[in-house]
């Protein structure tokens, strides 16, 4: 029965960036604080690093990657440091790049959506609104395109014509069990990904929350495109997971603290996002 297919839901670190402040991360003061209370939990000097993830999502079936990271050729000139290049990490977990039918795109900024020609047999899946985004006229304002690699925007334009891209518009399927959801705010088009494992339904945020923290206290990432419909995509995000707790983000160190390791040896660099939290 196609919709009691259920899923391994993987998170895979590729990267960090370790020489970040916390004013790096939010957008200002959570509305929720005073400016007092701001003040004394918002120091905005303390190191907050960040890691760099892509995900995997698979059972018997299929295979599906959720973001292709960025190359080794692009660190350097992000200043990011580069553990190991996404589909190196994915050799590691059996899977063959070239092999994976579906790819996820949260959305095309250059940690997201690099590398773009190692899956070669892929079709992509992206919101129609990102495209445009990308495409459009916000890209001719420096603030706004910061974010994005042109090289990567042009790859999904061949791959749009080389008929490889699906489009959604809001919800959409991937697979039975595996859902995208536009979840826009940091990006036009962002969109984050719904699975359903054996534990009830895992909600991939990417970049729809960057930290716990930002949907816990409602404190927008620095990067904001759209503030309200940032805060109605963290409702968003936390009705579409079967638990609040269960909204992976896209960025945060502590989903290696919170989830299993998916061997003892992949420990810091593969942890299981289906299994229940250790917290
Ligand atoms: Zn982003
Ligand atoms: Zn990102």
């Amino acid at each position: 029965m196609a919709d009691a297919e259920t899923y391994e839901v993987l998170a895979v670190k590729y990267g960090t960036h370790a020489e970040r402040m916390r004013a790096d991360n939010f957008l200002s003061p959570g509305p929720r604080m005073t400016a007092a209370a701001a003040a004394a939990a918002d120091d905005h000097s303390t190191p907050m690093p960040l890691d760099y993830f892509i995900w995997v999502v698979r059972n018997a079936k299929r295979t599906i990657l959720v973001d292709t990271g960025f190359s080794l050729a692009e660190a350097p000139l992000r200043a990011r440091k580069l553990e190991h290049e996404p589909r190196d990490v994915l050799k590691r977990l059996g899977i063959d790049a070239a092999r994976i039918e579906q790819v996820v795109i949260s959305h095309l900024h250059y940690d997201h959506a690099g590398t773009l020609d190692h899956y070669t047999g892929a079709r992509f899946h992206i919101q129609e609104a990102e495209m445009r985004y990308a495409t459009g006229r916000c890209m001719c304002d420096e603030s706004m395109r910061k974010p994005f690699t042109v090289d990567h925007v042009c790859q999904m334009v061949k791959n749009v014509y080389s008929g490889r891209v699906q489009f959604h518009d809001g919800d959409g399927e991937v697979a039975p069990g595996v859902t995208v959801h536009k979840a826009a705010g940091h990006s036009q088009g962002l969109q984050a990904v719904r699975v359903k494992t054996a534990n009830g339904h895992v909600v991939l945020a990417s970049d729809a929350t960057h930290f716990y923290e930002n949907i816990e206290q409602r404190k927008p990432f620095s990067i904001t495109v759209n503030l309200e419909e940032t805060l109605r995509t963290y409702d968003r995000l936390q009705e579409l997971a079967s638990t609040p707790k269960q909204v992976v983000p896209g960025h945060d160190p502590l989903v290696l603290e919170r989830y299993p390791a998916w061997k003892p040896e992949t420990q810091g660099i593969v942890h299981k996002l289906d299994a229940p939290r250790l917290d």
